[in-house]
């Protein structure tokens, strides 16, 4: 595969492969994590093609910000604000295994202290 590939995210924008887009705006789409460790597990992912937040540039401020507003509107729209967790794995060693940044959403059971005391590695 080349280096410049599109990623299986780009794919999955593209609808070259299927998946289950809660949300989509110019910039970004939200879908389901297709092996959810929490009772919702969702991606938030930028058109932009970002490998990692660690290589993410000034010229990305806008973007990343967007993301984070998106997380936030997601997550009211899915009845969890009250309750989630928002992960970016950065790089293999950290259990990143698509390199085209993306946000999750995790969340539990409303209330569910033991949800929220667990590790969530990768
Ligand atoms: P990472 O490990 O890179 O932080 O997260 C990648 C996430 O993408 C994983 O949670 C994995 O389950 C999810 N994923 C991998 N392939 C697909 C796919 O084809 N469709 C969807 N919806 N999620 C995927």
């Amino acid at each position: 595969m080349s280096e410049t590939a599109p990623t299986l995210f780009t794919r999955i924008i593209n609808r070259e492969i299927p998946a289950d887009i809660i949300y989509e705006d110019e910039l970004c789409i939200v879908i389901h994590d297709i092996a959810p460790q929490a009772p919702i597990h969702v991606l938030i992912i930028p058109k932009q093609p970002i490998a990692r937040l660690a290589d993410a540039a000034q010229t990305d401020q806008s973007i990343l910000g967007h993301l984070m507003l998106v997380a936030g509107d997601v997550a009211r729209r899915l009845d969890v604000d009250d309750a989630f967790r928002l992960v970016v794995n950065n790089g293999a060693d950290a259990g990143q295994t698509v390199f085209h940044l993306h946000l999750h959403i995790l969340a539990g059971v409303k209330g569910s202290k033991e949800f929220f005391e667990t590790d969530i590695g990768g």
